[in-house]
């Protein structure tokens, strides 16, 4: 642990990794996973070389997310573990790691470990950006993640919801504690996209993101709609930047990526 500030003794960059580059929320529901997807994939789509890390240990959904559930993990000849690929973006979940539906109750020194050997024993090859998927909230994750490398950004995802915004707000905080610039807030579920009329419906409240980024005096990063082949596409396992290239999600999610 450390704290008030001090940047811990330990800290090195991950080999090969240019920018590590932390997607984080204060809650979880908001769709912080969809958005590290996604954001991944439109920084790969614009030419850089990408890697996602699924750091979520609670509620790992990047496996699932790209299709890649059951799949087993390789070692290089230094016994380096391989990430998996899909769509051309390395990805790397704790799901093809421990079991999926086995109960995981991690202990500090055990999650520790665990951040620890997703660093140091995996080869990323040459990486322009390492996005990495935290748990929601201010937890150990997120202690151990700053703690072991030097995490160039953190993007902070919340809808436009008062209740998701106080807690988008301490995620913040928890960033500058630990020495993490804040990027950015991008806001998703900002509206409804009707699938028939075309029609946006502010369901979750309008403005709330931008509000927040004012109050950070951090930068927004735009609206994310909420949308049905959204949903659909992150449960069947290809993400809409892949299922649907040209659709109003992806050219958000892009324009995003180009902000970051
Ligand atoms: P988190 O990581 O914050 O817990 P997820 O990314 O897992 O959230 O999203 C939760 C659920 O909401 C998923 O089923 C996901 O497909 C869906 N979802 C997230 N963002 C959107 C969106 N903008 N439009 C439609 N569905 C979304």
């Amino acid at each position: 642990r450390f704290g008030g500030g001090v940047k811990a003794p330990e800290q090195y960059p991950i080999p090969g990794v240019k920018h590590v580059v932390a997607v984080g929320s204060g809650k979880g529901g908001v769709g912080k996973s969809t958005v590290a997807a996604n954001l991944a994939l439109a920084l790969l789509q614009e030419g850089a070389r990408v890697g996602l890390l699924d750091a979520d240990l609670y509620g790992p959904s990047q496996a699932k997310m790209f299709g890649l559930e059951g799949e087993r993990l390789k070692v290089d000849q230094h016994r380096k573990i391989l990430p998996l690929e899909a769509f051309g973006l390395k990805v790397l979940s704790i799901a093809n790691i421990v079991p999926p539906g086995q109960a995981m109750i991690w202990r500090g020194p055990i999650l520790h470990g665990t951040i620890k050997q997703f660093l140091e024993e995996v080869n990323w090859g040459e990486l322009d950006y390492l996005v990495v998927d935290l748990p929601p909230g201010t937890g150990d994750v997120q202690l151990s993640l700053a703690q072991l490398t030097k995490v160039s950004g953190g993007v902070i995802v919340t809808t436009p919801q008062e209740v998701a915004l106080i807690d988008a707000e301490r995620a913040a905080d928890m960033f500058k504690k630990v020495q993490v610039p804040v990027l950015g807030v991008l806001e998703n579920m900002s509206h409804f996209l009707c699938p028939h009329c075309g029609k946006p419906t502010p369901i979750f409240g309008e403005g709330g993101g931008k509000r927040l980024a004012e109050r950070l005096k951090t930068r927004f990063l735009g609206e994310i709609p909420l949308t049905l082949p959204l949903r659909e596409s992150g449960d069947r396992g290809r993400p809409i930047l892949v299922e649907s290239p040209e659709g109003p999600e992806a050219e958000a999610f892009r324009r995003a990526a180009r902000e970051l």
